[in-house]
């Protein structure tokens, strides 16, 4: 028997290192690294021994004997990716893999090198990798900074609550936050209420991980409607983000339209369908869970511009939709070329995951009875967004083949359109701005022009990759700011962590520091107990706030 790894690999390679016999591909040190949806386990030299799956932070590596129905593919699709390789052999970046290379020190400093205090501003999963690798290699103290009242940014916020595995990342990050060389205060703005400058000033360095916050638009008429909504709002309606709560989202049509043929598609299309009863047992919204119980969407229609051997989707998320409980996934077949590309893929290929979906041809005025379902509809872009004021009746879209202007239009009937066609970075204050990408140029992560400056994440490489790949962004940041620190080029700072902490109080009254944070933690377990769920999650700034402060009290008095 050997392991596999499944549907929710996060490509940190937290497993690479801990496997004895390095049957885990590719490596971080291998050309392919970063180009593959996932990491793969070779069962001819794996031994058994499950350090891998221990190690996992997602929870995605399984003896093959006990995988489900719906991961059983993954025993196939790891042994695959091994194909006509050697074990042992050799070569590291060809297709043979397992040997060893030379060995890695993953921080290698001066004996005299003493303590730098970083700022982390950003506490998703890149601030995260950067204050983990910086407290676990070197005796930094790190402030760890963000605006919202608690921690945990697109874990928090970004992944979806069907996947909980996925989430359990944020355990890993979480041990970090009451680590005793880190300070925390979550609810500070750095522009709002501190400024770049006196952020600077009271520290070693600044690392931005602060994300790509914004979405980018279609363009094209009517997309001001109420009815059209980025996904990145949806998704953070859903997942109880203190600035989407308010908005509500009306489900009461029968079609939505999803633009985007990325995973936040798919994961905005599996929830609008899931079934209400299965995401109750999820940390999803309160509010959100209402709503999709009294929902009347039966079908969601996701568009993709090109074809489906260029769709953004990784196979495993595709794979997860065939096996959603209740929900057909079909093909949309407008254009003919959708189903020769399909038909002529092979079953490692992208375009091949849709082999054996039935093919249907979308029924422009409303969803036909049945199951609820999925419509993926490749070669179709959006041209207009129709409605009266009050909102979306319909989706004027490319259809029947041609690229778009030669070709001809359809109107969907649709109450509601989600634009899932990429995040974007907004500029950060005191640091240059690249509009064309929405990023923060930089030299392996230091920012041009403002020494002492870095940035990982999406900030700093632009909206894409998952969770894992912002553990060798950050690797790559740390080392960066640790080589300028051994160099002697970083500023000196004029003030003290306690000196930062006043002015960070005095600025804002509601800070929340790790002991809130810890507070409002044990008081969303509690309630989510109650319910028979993870966690319910505390929803607006003031409960969070409130929470995080009685919390506080509380334990203060006992
Ligand atoms: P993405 O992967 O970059 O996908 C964006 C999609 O939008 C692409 O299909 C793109 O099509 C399309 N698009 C862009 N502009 C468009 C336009 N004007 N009209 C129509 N379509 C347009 O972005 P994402 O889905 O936001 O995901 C961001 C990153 O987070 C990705 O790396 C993703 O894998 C990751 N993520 C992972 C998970 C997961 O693992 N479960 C979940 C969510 C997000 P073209 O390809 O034609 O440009």
């Amino acid at each position: 028997m050997t392991y596999a790894i499944t549907q929710t690999c996060c490509n940190d390679a937290t497993c690479v290192a801990v496997c004895p016999v390095n049957c885990i591909h590719p490596t971080p040190e291998e050309r392919a690294f970063g180009s593959t949806e996932m990491l793969h386990i070779d069962p001819r030299a794996c031994i058994d021994c499950g350090a891998c799956a221990d190690a996992c932070p997602v929870d995605a590596i399984f003896p093959v004997d006990s995988l489900s129905a719906g991961q059983r593919e993954y025993a196939d699709i790891n042994a695959a990716y091994y194909e006509g390789a050697e074990p042992l052999a050799a070569e590291v970046d060809g297709p043979n893999f397992h040997a060893w290379g030379e060995p890695v020190f993953e921080r290698n400093l001066p004996s005299d090198f003493g303590p730098l205090r970083v700022a982390v501003v950003g506490t998703g999963p890149a601030g995260m990798y950067a204050a983990q690798d910086l407290l676990l290699h070197t005796a930094a103290e790190v402030t760890l900074i963000d605006r919202l009242p608690v921690a945990g940014g697109l874990v928090r916020y970004g992944v979806a609550p069907d996947h909980p595995a996925t989430k359990k990342v944020g355990d890993t990050f979480s041990r970090f936050h009451s680590h005793p060389r880190v300070r925390m205060h979550l609810g500070i703005e750095v522009g709002r209420d501190v400024t770049p400058e006196e952020l600077s000033a009271h520290h070693d360095a600044v690392v931005y991980a602060v994300g790509a916050s914004t979405d980018r638009r279609l363009g094209v008429p009517g997309e001001d409607k109420p009815g059209c909504l980025s996904a990145t709002a949806f998704v953070a309606w859903y997942n109880a983000h203190p600035e989407a709560v308010a908005q509500g989202v009306d489900l009461s049509a029968e079609r939505v339209v999803v633009v985007g043929n990325g995973n936040v598609a798919l994961d905005v299309a599996r929830i609008l369908v899931a079934d209400p009863e299965a995401l109750a047992a999820t940390d999803i919204a309160a509010h959100a869970l209402d709503a999709l119980r009294a929902s009347r969407v039966r079908e969601v229609v996701v568009l993709g511009r090109r074809g489906p051997e260029d769709a953004a989707y990784t196979r495993s998320e595709l794979l997860a939709l065939k096996h959603l409980e209740g929900v057909e996934l079909v093909v949309d077949d407008h254009d003919p070329r959708t189903a020769a590309v399909i038909d002529a893929a092979g079953a490692g290929d992208r375009a091949g995951a849709l082999k054996g979906l039935a093919r249907v041809r979308t029924d422009a005025a409303s969803p036909t009875g049945g199951e609820r379902r999925i419509v993926l509809r490749f070669h179709s872009q959006v041209r207009e967004i129709l409605g009266d004021g009050d909102g979306v009746n319909s989706v004027r879209v490319t259809d029947g083949g041609g690229d778009g202007d030669g070709g001809g239009t359809a109107d969907l009937g649709a109450g509601l359109l989600l634009r899932a066609i990429g995040y974007r970075g907004l500029p950060v204050p005191g640091l240059p701005f690249d509009e064309a990408s929405g990023t923060v140029p930089h030299e392996g992560g230091r920012v041009a022009g403002v020494p002492g400056s870095y940035v990982v994440g999406w900030i700093k490489r632009g909206p894409s990759g998952g969770i894992g790949a912002n553990r060798t962004c950050a690797a790559e940041t740390v080392g960066t700011l640790l080589a300028d620190a051994v160099a002697g080029e970083l500023p000196a700072p004029t003030g003290d962590a306690k000196a930062f902490r006043r002015l960070a109080r005095q600025r804002n009254r509601r800070v929340v520091d790790a002991r809130g944070l810890a507070a409002i933690d044990r008081a969303e377990r509690d309630r989510g107990r109650r319910d028979g769920r993870p966690r319910v999650k505390l929803a607006t700034v003031e409960e969070l706030v409130a929470t995080a402060r009685s919390g506080r009290l509380l334990r203060l008095t006992r």
